[in-house]
């Protein structure tokens, strides 16, 4: 079997990467291109033994690693950071072929932004990652942030490389070492910077990748007792799956899983700006944790906003993700846009209205899904409380603030809330009410790396971003000095 596949003019070496070595296995898995169906090519897919290995090795690279201190491991963080940005277009155009996302937000945005990941982090355990310390009765307490092991991260494929280095930055920055499990749908981006690494000089053993379907690679990585944290960014059934896995070793955990947010237009918002926030919900195809899937919107402008809000809809160019004037691709894989169509089809069959969409887009046949709304869904509904994941939104109306915030809060999930609104004091009533990790209002999308990002309810288990990231990728410790009992 070939060991190397040729993807818009990179060579991505198929096999897993572990111990700064490529290691090739008997058992394959495809992978194809959500653009166009094309065969990108077979990837080796660790099992049992190569999970073991690359943990062993982790595990052997830790010691140094961790001695090495941050400002040391520092320069060889950004030094990565050099290498993703002088390879920008390269990661772009092969994450776009993986996973069907535009290309022009891989270059403007998520690419420089992985590179940040690893710089931010690498930084923040230099110059930041201090706690002054504090008196106890004459005694000093001492915080530190000690390296804690081998961190096992698993991730998605919906911005395959960026949210993996959300995680490889602080866990390598704060002297943990690596093993990396990307999606199965998704393989490329995580191989070409495995590569990147070794150019780096990061030490053998220190950042390991293993490729493979969950069942087969995923569960030897976080059912092993040698790792010391698992990071997994992901849906709530795998999460069950692996708590259950982990549970066992008593192996922390970090969990980001889905959502189903809203996008809240009180009364007083500006209309325009609503419109222009409610279509940046279906950016990446729809295929992002945070959209704000459901319009809640106040009664007496839902009919104006609608309309503004079609009017934007009306202007996003459906097509191929390659193509730089393109504002929505692909979704990622047959089975998941049969899972999106499946949820359409069964809101239409409740006889659920669609304002616009509700169906592939047939002129371009394949993966592409038509951006949709209904509206008025029954409260409880599936397509109003299931995660779809895909261009599919709903609009449901509301009278009180009472009547809004419940709806709100209705279903499982707490992970994001956007909410438009003209007036400050209205808006922080409502904001304080809401159960979410982030609320933007009068603007989404918007984060810095040193704010705390994670979920609520079942959209998640702890904070990542600044130190929380090194209060769950480190042992946080506390050393306590007596005044007394000193000789010099
Ligand atoms: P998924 O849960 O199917 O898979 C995620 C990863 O888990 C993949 O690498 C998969 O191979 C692996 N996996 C599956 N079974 C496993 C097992 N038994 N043991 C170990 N690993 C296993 O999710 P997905 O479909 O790839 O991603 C979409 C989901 O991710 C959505 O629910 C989305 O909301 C969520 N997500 C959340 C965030 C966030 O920050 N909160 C960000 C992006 C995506």
């Amino acid at each position: 079997m070939e060991h190397f596949i040729e993807v818009a003019g990179a060579t991505i070496d198929t096999r897993n990467f572990i111990n700064g070595e490529r290691v090739a296995t008997g058992d394959t898995f495809a992978n194809h291109s959500p653009i166009d169906g094309t065969f990108l090519g077979d990837f080796h897919q660790a099992g049992e033994t190569e999970v073991n290995a690359a943990v062993e090795a982790a595990r052997a690279a830790f010691p140094a690693w961790a001695a090495m201190g941050p400002a040391k491991r520092g320069e060889l963080l950004h030094k990565l950071a050099d290498l993703v940005e002088a390879n920008i277009e390269t990661l772009a155009m092969i994450e776009t072929m993986d996973n069907g996302s535009l290309l022009r937000s891989h270059i403007r945005g998520v690419m420089p932004r992985v590179a940040m990941n690893i710089r931010f982090f690498a930084d923040w355990a230099i110059n930041k990652l201090h706690h002054p310390a504090f008196e106890t009765r004459g005694h000093s307490n001492n915080i530190s942030w000690d390296p804690s092991g081998v961190v096992a991260l698993i991730t998605p494929w919906n911005a395959p490389l960026m949210l993996a280095t959300w995680k490889i930055g602080p866990a390598l920055a704060a002297g943990d070492t690596v093993v990396l499990k990307p999606a199965e749908w998704t393989p490329l981006s995580a191989s070409f910077f495995a590569d990147l690494t070794v150019q780096a000089g990061i030490p053998a053993g220190v950042f390991n990748v293993v490729n493979g379907l969950g069942r087969v690679t995923g569960m030897p990585l976080v059912s092993h007792p040698g790792i010391s944290r698992i990071s997994f960014t992901g849906s709530v059934p795998t999460a069950k799956v692996i708590a259950k896995a982990a549970a066992d070793n008593l192996t922390p955990l970090s969990f980001e899983l889905g959502g189903k947010s809203p996008i809240i237009v009180l009364g007083d918002a500006d209309l325009d700006l609503a419109a222009e926030l409610a279509v940046e919900q279906y950016d990446n195809a729809g295929q992002v944790c945070l959209s704000g899937t459901r319009v809640l919107v106040h009664e007496d402008v839902a009919d104006e906003f609608a309309e503004k809000f079609r009017a934007k809809v009306a202007t996003l160019k459906q097509g191929d993700p390659r193509n730089l004037s393109t504002d929505i691709g692909p979704q990622i894989h047959p089975v998941h846009f049969e899972r999106i169509k499946g949820f359409v089809d069964r809101a239409k069959g409740e006889g659920i209205e669609v304002l616009w969409g509700g169906e592939p887009n047939g002129d371009l046949g394949g993966l592409f899904f038509k951006p949709t709304l209904f509206k008025n869904p029954p409260v409880g509904s599936e397509i109003v409380t299931s995660e779809i994941f895909g261009p599919v939104l709903t609009m449901q109306t509301f009278r009180t603030d009472e009547e809004l915030i419940a709806m709100a809060n209705g279903t499982e999930f707490g992970l994001a809330a956007c909410l438009v609104s003209g007036n400050r004091e209205h808006a922080d009533h409502v904001t304080s009410q809401l159960v979410a990790g982030t609320i933007w209002v009068n603007c989404f999308f918007v984060r810095d790396l040193s704010a705390p990002f994670g979920g609520s309810r079942k959209s998640g288990i702890g904070r990542e971003g600044g130190t929380w990231s090194f209060d769950f990728y480190a042992d946080v410790k506390n050393t306590v000095v007596s005044p007394n009992g000193w000789k010099e």
